[in-house]
């Protein structure tokens, strides 16, 4: 059984960016279908219940699909094409993980986000990715 389920997952594409999104993307479908079940005579929540049902289906179906090229090349696209939303969220993310102990500046050249301690006054930051330097209070 074990063996069986180990060939049965080798050389699919399983889980990857496009796959966690569109499962997430289901479930906060079926969220919003369940608070608006009682609006319009539930016509919104029955649009939304199908679309994240077809969501869940498509994840599924790339998370078992056998062309894993294809799927990759699908996956780097969607990196590429998604690469601004994506540091936008990891920057929020920073700023509640770390957000006590360290700040963070945006150059203003090249507007990589740099992250410097807190708690050493005005001091000068130099910036990782293009050099450009520039002052700032943590
Ligand atoms: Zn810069």
């Amino acid at each position: 059984m074990k063996q069986k389920l180990i060939n049965f997952f080798s050389g699919r594409n399983g889980i990857d960016t496009i796959g966690k999104t569109v499962l997430w993307t289901a479930i906060a479908l079926v969220l919003i279908s369940w608070i608006t079940s009682g609006l319009l005579g539930g016509i919104i929540s029955n649009v939304l219940w199908v679309l994240a049902l077809a969501l869940i289906v498509y994840g599924y179906w790339r998370m078992f699909s056998r062309n894993i090229y294809k799927r990759r090349a699908e996956n780097d696209r969607f990196l590429a094409s998604t690469s601004g939303i994506r540091s936008f969220f990891r920057g929020i993310k920073l700023r509640i993980t770390q957000g006590r102990k360290f700040k963070f500046f945006k150059c203003p050249s090249c507007g990589t986000v740099l992250r410097v301690p807190r708690g050493k006054g005005r001091i000068q930051i130099t910036c990782k990715r293009c050099g450009n330097r520039f002052s700032g209070k943590t």
